[in-house]
């Protein structure tokens, strides 16, 4: 590493020679300006790791130089040296990004202890840039090495099950094929896992800033209930969304994700529902705010588990619902998504009775208001 380069900018020739000296006599590299624009040059040329400026200059004022510093490279300490100390300077000094403040006259110890405090501070600063840098291509980096050297193989595998199953390789007997069908299902259940991991890795990553637009979600419900009716009624349960078709609920908000929010509700109303059971959905409008619930006729939750459910992988039991096909991440990924819209996501339940889940989403617009 080599030394630390330090700019002094003051338009007084022996404020420039008297630090110069000072810090020469420590490990440090110097340059000087003599005013503010050949300082700013400097720093756009060198890229020094500390300025040290004058607040009072001909030209453009130490003020400007912090400002412009903060432009070019927020990671550069300002320490600025001033004749007229007073709080007021040293506040507006502070607020335009300056680190420190060193008032004149000061001794040789002083600025050094200032500088060496804000070297101090920005050797830190880098560091953790670095490591979130590192943390952050490693996730990227697990990410795809998950997506593709681990679901890729499982899903090859799948297939080739599913060809041994439908006999389509030649005759099998019944006790291996039923392994291999229980080999299968698990294979399903770690298929479902690793994709809901890498739904809530996605969300963690992009967030949702910028892909929100408005959107009907009276739509997205109709969308949902039509598809996922069919597959209820073969467990006997029935889904259905008795909302009028006309009325439009719009809501800010990205289609896919919010897809996926009401996906993961209305299959856990279905998945721990009991036979013959209901869901039902409602729409409705409070100010600024479109409020969706899902409520099941289900198993319900107990007291002592409601408030971990939202929890990464937790699951109340495993025996009840999905048997073996859910992650334990549904939820969580719901609650991301919500709140990376700005909503907010809670659930009631009792046990034996059902349980209620309630997403609210932003309004779109006045759409929400006065209702
Ligand atoms: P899973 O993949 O296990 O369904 P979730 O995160 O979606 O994971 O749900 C977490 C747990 O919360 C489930 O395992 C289940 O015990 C409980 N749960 C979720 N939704 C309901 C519901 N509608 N009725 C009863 N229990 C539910």
């Amino acid at each position: 590493m080599p030394d630390p380069l330090i700019l002094i900018i003051d338009d007084e020739e022996s404020m420039r020679d008297s630090c110069s000296q000072i810090l020469l006599k420590g490990r440090y590299r110097v340059e000087t300006a003599s005013d503010g624009t050949a300082g700013l040059e400097k720093t756009r040329e060198l890229r020094p790791d500390a300025v040290i400026v004058d607040l009072k200059m001909p030209g453009i004022s130490g003020f400007e130089v912090i400002e412009e510093l903060g432009r070019i490279d927020p990671r550069i300490m300002a320490i600025v040296v001033t004749g007229y100390a007073t709080v007021e300077s040293a506040v507006e000094a502070m607020k335009k990004g300056a680190y420190d403040f060193l008032p004149k006259p000061f001794t040789p110890e002083e600025l050094r202890m200032i500088l060496s405090r804000a070297l101090e501070h920005r050797r830190v600063a880098l560091e953790a840039e670095t490591l979130r840098r590192e943390k952050q291509l490693l996730e990227e980096n697990f990410i795809t090495m998950v997506s593709h050297q681990l679901r890729s193989p499982l899903v090859a595998i799948q297939q080739y099950f599913e060809v041994i199953l439908s006999d389509l390789a030649g005759p099998v007997e019944d006790k291996p094929k039923d392994m291999i069908r229980r080999a299968s299902e698990r294979l399903t259940g770690l298929l479902h896992l690793i994709n809901d991991w890498l739904d809530l890795s996605r969300i963690d990553q992009k967030g949702l800033i910028g892909k929100v637009k408005p959107l009907d979600l009276g739509r997205i419900l109709r969308k949902l209930v039509d598809f996922m009716a069919p597959s209820a009624r073969q467990s006997g349960i029935t889904l259905e969304w008795p909302g009028d078709a006309a009325a439009v609920f719009e809501a800010l908000g990205d289609e896919e994700s919010l897809e996926q929010v009401f996906t993961n509700l209305l299959s856990n109303a279905v998945s721990y529902n009991k036979p013959g059971g209901r869901v039902e959905i409602n729409l409705r409008r409070e100010p600024g705010f479109i409020v969706c619930e899902v409520r099941d006729t289900g198993i319900g939750i107990a007291q002592d588990h409601l408030p971990f459910i939202f929890d990464q992988f937790y699951q109340v039991s495993r025996r009840e619902g999905k048997r073996g096909k859910g992650s334990g991440l549904g939820l969580s990924i719901a609650k991301k998504i919500v709140e990376a819209h700005a909503g907010r996501i809670e659930v009631s339940s009792e046990p034996g009775v059902g349980s209620t889940f309630t997403v609210r989403i932003p309004a779109s617009g006045r759409a929400g208001e006065g209702a």
